[in-house]
């Protein structure tokens, strides 16, 4: 007798809709004959959600992506990408098909995709819906590195500390990273290589950390690393490997050699703590970082 996993496998076979199912590194692990044939996944393949992105959209098939900078739009997805427990949007694909995709997210870090076709539905009310989702994700996002901006972080530290993230968790840390001497490499280069710059550390941090962690920019050359349901050493291992890639990352196409160091204050959420007070705490341990001669993290 099949079991009730074997019945569920069989429908999702035949099912219309698509499905896909990722590992908590962004792996697709599983996905139906309806995913793959969008997506043109071959029947044994198992990549990372964005490199199946990257290389359909080079062949230009797949996900339809108006942006003109393919790395930025994938640096501002990842910044949305599996931090919350449901999300749901329309999303077109190259060969005139639209999708209603509802995402889901649990705490262990495993997420799934669902897409059922809507391309018959409601046609005229499209472009205004995709116009309101378009200046949704803008009003959330940075202008500069294209991840998350300060409205952005806070609210999900705010959903964070009151256990509304996903999973109800409230257990993790909560880092800010200020790059070291960053108006003397202004003075030194000019504005403009310090703005590449940032966008360089922004593409890094997102391509070096796990898809739950949440990161963004607090604004000027300050940042913050969101780390759920992680301990303090854990979290402390995940930064160090954060801070290593920070400081082989190319900054700059007209000063190859041009390196940068970053200093962390990194904090584990506590009982009644609320996005205010685990900031503050943060800021004094960065504080501590800069005093103690930079290029470090500091946890307490
Ligand atoms: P410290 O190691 O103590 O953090 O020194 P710092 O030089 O990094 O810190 P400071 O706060 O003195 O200077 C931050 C500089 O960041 C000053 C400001 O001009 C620059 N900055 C802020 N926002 C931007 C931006 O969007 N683009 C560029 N290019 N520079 C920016
Ligand atoms: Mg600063
Ligand atoms: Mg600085």
């Amino acid at each position: 007798m099949q079991t009730i996993l074997g019945h569920i496998e069989a429908l999702h076979h035949e099912s219309g809709s698509l499905v896909c199912v990722y590992d908590p590194d962004d792996r697709v692990s599983y996905a139906n004959p309806a995913f793959r044939s969008a997506f043109f996944l071959g029947h044994d393949e198992r990549p990372l959600w964005c490199d199946l992105m990257r290389r359909n959209h080079r062949l230009g098939r797949g996900s339809r992506i108006d942006a003109p900078d393919f790395e930025g739009w994938l640096v501002a997805t990842l910044s949305r990408r599996a931090k919350l427990a449901h999300r749901s949007f329309e999303s077109d694909l190259v060969d005139g098909r639209w999708l209603w995709i509802v995402e889901t997210t649990v705490a262990s870090g495993w997420g799934m995709f669902v897409g059922s076709d809507i391309t018959g539905l409601r046609l005229h009310d499209r472009a205004l819906r995709k116009a309101r989702d378009r200046a949704l994700r803008e009003a959330q996002t940075d202008d500069l590195t294209g991840v998350s901006n300060r409205r952005h972080m806070m609210s999900m530290l705010e959903a964070f500390v009151t256990g509304q993230a996903v999973g109800g968790f409230r257990h993790g840390c909560v880092c800010i990273l200020d790059i070291d001497h960053f108006k003397r490499l202004n003075d030194t280069y000019g504005h403009q290589v310090g703005d590449e710059a940032l966008i360089a550390v922004a593409r890094c941090a997102r391509a070096t950390l796990p898809v739950k962690d949440a990161f963004g920019r607090l604004g000027g050359e300050e940042f913050i690393l969101i780390l759920p349901n992680r301990s303090l050493a854990e979290g402390r291992l995940v930064v160090e490997g954060l801070l290593d890639a920070l400081r082989a990352c190319r900054l700059s196409s007209l000063h190859p050699d041009l390196r940068l160091t970053t200093s962390v204050g990194m904090t584990e959420i506590c009982m009644g703590d609320d996005a205010r007070i685990v900031l503050s705490r943060a800021d004094r341990l960065l504080y501590e970082a800069k005093a103690a001669g930079r290029d470090r993290l500091v946890c307490g």
